[in-house]
C-alpha cells in the first residue's frame, strides 16, 4: 500500500518547491540540463528496480517495460536534451512599420511550479514524461504517482530525494484525499493524466486559482478496417496495439468498425496474430500483462456477458487474467451505436482491457456516422490501402490523433504533440510541446525614447500626422 500523506507535508512539499522557484536556481540552461541529465540517470542505474517494480504492479515483462516505459522517457529527455537550447534561444518578433523603431523578442520564462498527477497503466512513462518537458523548462515539480501501481509509486519515492537533492522535484504519495489535498494548493500548471470523471475535478479545483491545465484523457479509440487492408499484416498490428499492457493504454484500439464480409477473415487473422506474439496459451508466458486489480477485473468480466466471444474469453480471478478476447456485435444500431446509449455495455464506455469489439457496418461513410456521434477519441486508426479513404476519415472526424496502417506509434513519436480533443483532453505535450506548454513565451519590446515617432499617435491629433499612422498601421 502507498504511504497516506499528511496535509502538512502536501503543503510543505509544495511550499519548499515553490521557493526553490524562488531562488532562482532552477532557471539556468545549465541547471535544466543538469536535472534532465539526473533523470536520466536515476533511470539507466535503477532499470532492474523499475523493471522490477513493473512487475509487480502489472505483470509488465522487462522486455515491454523498456519498450513502453523505460525507453520512452529517455527517448524524450535525449531529444529534449539535443534541442534545448534552439528551443530556449530568444526568438525575434516583428514589429510592425507604425511602431518602427522597435526591436521587439520573445523570451521564454518557467511558469513556477508544476503539479504532475499520473494513471496507473504506465505508471512510469506518464510521470516522468511530463516532468522532462516540466525540467526542461526551468520548474520546480510536485509529483503523484498513482496509487494504483504501489511498487512503481513506492520506488518513484524513494529514488527521487537521492537523484533531485535540492528539491527540485518532490513525490506526494497517496489517493484521493492526498490528491483533494493538493488540488487545494495552488500551482502555476497541472498537468493530469486519467479519465474525464476525475480530470473534471482537477479543472474545478484548478479554477479556484486560475492555473492552467493540461488534461491527457481518454475515451473509446476507434479502428477502421477496410476490406482492402492488408489483412495479416493489419490484424498483426491490430492485436500487438489492442493487447499490449493486456489493453490497458488509453490510445489502445476500443473498437473494430469493418463490413460484414470482412468479419470471418479478421477474425481469423486476428487469433493467428495472437497466437503468435503471445502463443497459444498467453497465460502461461511472460509477456502477457495482467488486470491492474480486482475491481478493474470484475467490471471487464462484466462486459463480456452476453457478447458472442469469438477469441479468447477465458479468465481467472486469482490471477487477475483475461485472455486476449474479440468479441463480436451485432447490433440494430444508427449513429448511436456507440456511446452511453449503445445498445451492448462494451460498446457503452471506454474498454481500457484486453476485450476488442468488432462491429460491422455497411461502408466507411457509415463508420464516419458512428465516430462522429459520440464524444471526440483520443486516437483513430485506420487501416486500408486507398488513400482516399485515409482521407474520408482524416477530413470527416475530429479526434487527438489519426494513424495509418498501425496503432499506439505516435506516443513514440517525440516530434509530434500528443493530446486529446473534447472529451479525450486539452492541451498536448512531448518534446517541443512540452517545452512550450510548460514555458511562458513572453514578448519584450524596446521603443527608444528618440526618435518620438509615437508622438503621432497622442492627442491633441493633427489630420497630416493621424493620416500617416493611419496608413503605417494598414501596412503591419
Ligand atoms: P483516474 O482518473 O482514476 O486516476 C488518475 C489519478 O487521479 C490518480 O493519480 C488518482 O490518485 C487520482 N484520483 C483518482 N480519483 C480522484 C479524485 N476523486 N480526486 C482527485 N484525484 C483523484 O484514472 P486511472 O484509472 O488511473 O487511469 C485510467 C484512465 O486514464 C482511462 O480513462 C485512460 O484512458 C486514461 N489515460 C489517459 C492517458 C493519456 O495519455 N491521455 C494515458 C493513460 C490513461
Amino acid at each position: 500500500m502507498a504511504a497516506t500523506t499528511a496535509p502538512t507535508t502536501v503543503t510543505t512539499a509544495v511550499n519548499d518547491a515553490r521557493s526553490l522557484f524562488g531562488s532562482g536556481a532552477t532557471r539556468p540552461l545549465a541547471a535544466r540540463t543538469a536535472r534532465l541529465k539526473a533523470l536520466r540517470a536515476m533511470l539507466t542505474e535503477n532499470q532492474a528496480d523499475f523493471e522490477a517494480a513493473l512487475w509487480s504492479d502489472l505483470h509488465k515483462s522487462a522486455g515491454e517495460a523498456q519498450l513502453t516505459e523505460i525507453s520512452v522517457v529517455l527517448a524524450e529527455i535525449g531529444h529534449t536534451l539535443r534541442h534545448l537550447r534552439r528551443w530556449a534561444r530568444p526568438q525575434r518578433g516583428s514589429v510592425p512599420p507604425a511602431l518602427w523603431p522597435a526591436r521587439a523578442r520573445l523570451v521564454s520564462e518557467p511558469l513556477g511550479v508544476v503539479l504532475v498527477i499520473a494513471p496507473w497503466n504506465y505508471p512510469l512513462q506518464l510521470l516522468l514524461d511530463p516532468l522532462v518537458g516540466v525540467l526542461a523548462a526551468g520548474n520546480t515539480a510536485v509529483l503523484k504517482p498513482s496509487e494504483l501501481a504501489p511498487a512503481t509509486s513506492e520506488l518513484v519515492t524513494r529514488l527521487v530525494p537521492r537523484y533531485f537533492p535540492d528539491g527540485a522535484v518532490r513525490v506526494v504519495e497517496g489517493g484521493v484525499p492526498e490528491t483533494t489535498e493538493l488540488l487545494a494548493q495552488r500551482f502555476d500548471h497541472i498537468v493530469f493524466t486519467g479519465g474525464g470523471m476525475v480530470g473534471r475535478i482537477v479543472m474545478r479545483a484548478a479554477a479556484d486559482h486560475l492555473t492552467p491545465v493540461t488534461l491527457e484523457l481518454g475515451g473509446k479509440s476507434p479502428v477502421w478496417f477496410d476490406d482492402d487492408a492488408r489483412l495479416h499484416q493489419a490484424a498483426r498490428r491490430l492485436a500487438w496495439g489492442k493487447f499490449t499492457n493486456a489493453g490497458q493504454t488509453c490510445i489502445a484500439p476500443d473498437y473494430v468498425l469493418t463490413t460484414p464480409d470482412r468479419v470471418p477473415a479478421l477474425v481469423d487473422a486476428l487469433r493467428t496474430a495472437i497466437a503468435d506474439m503471445w502463443g497459444s496459451d498467453p497465460r502461461a508466458g511472460r509477456d502477457y500483462g495482467r488486470i491492474v486489480n480486482e475491481r478493474q477485473f470484475d467490471r471487464l468480466v462484466a462486459l463480456l456477458e452476453g457478447t458472442d466471444v469469438v477469441i479468447g474469453g477465458e479468465s481467472d480471478p486469482a490471477d487477475r487474467y483475461i485472455a486476449p478476447t474479440v468479441v463480436t456485435v451485432s447490433a440494430d444500431h444508427g449513429p448511436a451505436a456507440v456511446g452511453p446509449d449503445a445498445p451492448h455495455p462494451v460498446l457503452r464506455e471506454e474498454i481500457f482491457g484486453p476485450v476488442l469489439p468488432i462491429l460491422s457496418v455497411d461502408s466507411p461513410q457509415q463508420a464516419v456516422e458512428v465516430i462522429n456521434a459520440w464524444d471526440k477519441p483520443l486516437a483513430l486508426y485506420v487501416f486500408t490501402s486507398s488513400a482516399r479513404t485515409r482521407r474520408l476519415f482524416e477530413q470527416n472526424t475530429s479526434s487527438g490523433a489519426v494513424v495509418h496502417d498501425a496503432a499506439l506509434i505516435h506516443a513514440a513519436t517525440t516530434g509530434l504533440p500528443f493530446g486529446g480533443v473534447g472529451a479525450s483532453g486539452m492541451g498536448a505535450y512531448h518534446g517541443e510541446h512540452s517545452w512550450r506548454a510548460f514555458s511562458h513565451l513572453k514578448p519584450v519590446l524596446h521603443k527608444p525614447l528618440t526618435p518620438d515617432t509615437l508622438r503621432l499617435a497622442q492627442p491633441p491629433f493633427a489630420s497630416r500626422g493621424l493620416r500617416l499612422v493611419q496608413r503605417l498601421m494598414r501596412c503591419g
